[in-house]
């Protein structure tokens, strides 16, 4: 199979032929301008046991077709061009091999508080974008408490601000969710929530 090129990234749009001069031989597909946003959209992955178990974008999922670690289960009606063919975008990848995947939690960071929490504040429920909101301290460090999946969740500034350094009780807040560790049940409910949009995705989800 002929590959993008030693780099395994997609060709710049000067690798295309037009872009060299050259002429399109007759028959063949017009030339598309790729649109970048595409190689961000999302993708299932599964696993060789046809088992959901994450959510990567385009770009990546291509780079795994490419090196012949995985394989295009569902596609998207639109190709991404490389100078000698067109590839279609996947919607559903499979691994070809089996992944075992440990049971352990997520790395303990930012992004993942974020997804797990949907970004939502857990004290007035407004959903926000990312560079809206800040980690609480459930119970304030200055009063013992942890830098943990229990104890940290997405806030926005407001509550914050007005929540300061007590607890949910002391500030007559209530949390949204009681937070917990981000394990492979939180992903499979994420990927059913992107899932929902995505008709090609229902039927590995929703089983
Ligand atoms: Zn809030």
């Amino acid at each position: 199979m002929k590959s993008f090129g030693q780099s395994g990234r997609p060709p710049r749009p000067n690798h295309l032929p037009e872009a060299r001069g050259e002429k399109r031989p007759a028959g063949s597909p017009p030339p598309v301008t790729r649109k970048p946003a595409i190689m961000q959209e999302p993708v299932l992955v599964l696993n060789a046991t046809f088992e959901p178990i994450n959510v990567t974008a385009v770009r990546r999922a291509m780079v795994l077709m490419i090196k012949g670690v995985a394989q295009a289960e569902e596609v998207n009606h639109t190709h991404v061009h490389s100078a000698s063919r067109a590839l279609p975008v996947p919607s559903v990848i499979r691994l070809l091999a089996y992944r075992h995947i440990p049971q352990q939690t997520r790395a303990l960071s930012r992004k993942n508080i974020l997804l797990r929490d949907r970004n939502t504040c857990q004290f007035c429920s407004r959903i926000l974008p990312a560079s809206e909101l800040t980690l609480d301290h459930v119970v304030p460090r200055s009063r013992g408490g942890r830098s943990s999946w229990e104890n940290l969740v997405a806030c926005c500034y407001q509550c914050n601000n007005s929540k300061g350094d007590r607890t949910p009780e002391e500030a007559g807040f209530a949390l949204a969710r009681r937070p917990r560790p981000f394990t492979l049940h939180t992903s499979r409910q994420l990927m059913r929530l992107i899932g929902n949009k995505d008709e090609k995705w229902r039927k590995y989800l929703f089983y």
